[in-house]
């Protein structure tokens, strides 16, 4: 009887321990595919522009370039845009190295949202979502709404949330911000109409690298960094942030923020 125990207790552990073999191989799969997924999409990211600048400068070393200034302007406007798609890119991956860290340095101060936002809005976002044929609305409430927050860190967090609503979207980008005084705080939530993500893949897409497969599929090119890279500055500013989602419908992805209070 006893060897009968012994037996069955060694055959328990040699089974929990090939279990958790198998478990570790999966798991080395998985890190090692992000890996090759990251690697392949970083050097697709650095490499477009790049190219794009080097047959721009080639036409613009021309020297009868300077008898079509409307050709000239041409090409140095693709250039000074690739540069400046060159340095969010920079800045996107120092971002990721920092929010490797636990912390980040905030430096909180009183914002007024709605001409933040405006701002960002005109400057790039509606420009870009109008080229597409499709628009962004702002409701808020009331209209002098104030948050204390690191205003570098709220404007990249509004960013990437407005810059994944353009990038999964198939079709006329129709996004609505919708910002509410609560009675402990403000919500600032994002919705937008594109391809929505499913009920497996919801759980995951704040783990850093995560990126659902089909986001491959379509070209659309990430780190996978930039919603990890938000929800750390949420917790940061003592708030958090939620997504509800519907495959094919759209996504909302809402933001909540602590009210200031002056201590
Ligand atoms: P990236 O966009 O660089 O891949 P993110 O961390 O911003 O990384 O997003 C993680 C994943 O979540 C994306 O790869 C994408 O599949 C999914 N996702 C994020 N935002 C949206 C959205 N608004 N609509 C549909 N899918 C989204």
């Amino acid at each position: 009887m006893t060897n009968w125990y012994f037996s069955t207790f060694v055959l328990l552990l040699f089974l929990l321990i090939l279990a958790y073999a198998v478990f570790i191989i999966f798991r080395q799969k998985r890190l090692s595919e992000i890996q090759k997924d990251f690697v392949n999409n970083m050097t697709h990211e650095f490499k477009t522009p790049l190219a794009t600048i080097k047959i721009s400068s080639e036409v613009l070393k021309n020297p009868n370039i300077i008898n079509n200034p409307e050709r000239l302007l041409n090409y140095a406007m693709i250039i000074n845009n690739e540069t400046t798609h060159l340095t969010n890119q920079v800045e996107r991956v120092l971002q990721m190295a920092k929010s490797g860290k636990d912390t980040i340095q905030l430096n909180k101060e009183v914002l007024e949202l709605n001409p933040l936002l405006e701002n960002m809005l005109d400057k790039t976002y509606r420009p870009l979502v109008r080229s597409r044929g499709g628009d962004i609305v702002v409701e808020i409430e009331p209209s002098d709404i104030k948050i204390y927050a690191d205003e570098l860190h709220i404007k990249n967090v509004i960013s990437n949330l407005l810059d994944n609503a353009i990038k999964y979207c198939q079709q006329k980008p129709m996004i609505t911000i919708n910002c509410k005084e609560l009675k402990d705080g403000i919500s600032v939530a994002i919705k937008d109409n594109g391809i929505g993500i499913s009920k497996e893949n919801l759980p995951h897409i704040f783990d850093k690298f995560y990126r659902i497969p089909t986001g491959n599929l379509h070209d659309v090119k990430g780190f996978g960094l930039g919603l990890n890279y938000v929800k750390l500055i949420c917790r940061q500013h003592g708030g958090n942030i939620k997504v509800t989602s519907e495959l094919e419908k759209g996504s909302e992805f809402c933001i909540f923020m602590p009210k200031f209070r002056k201590s």
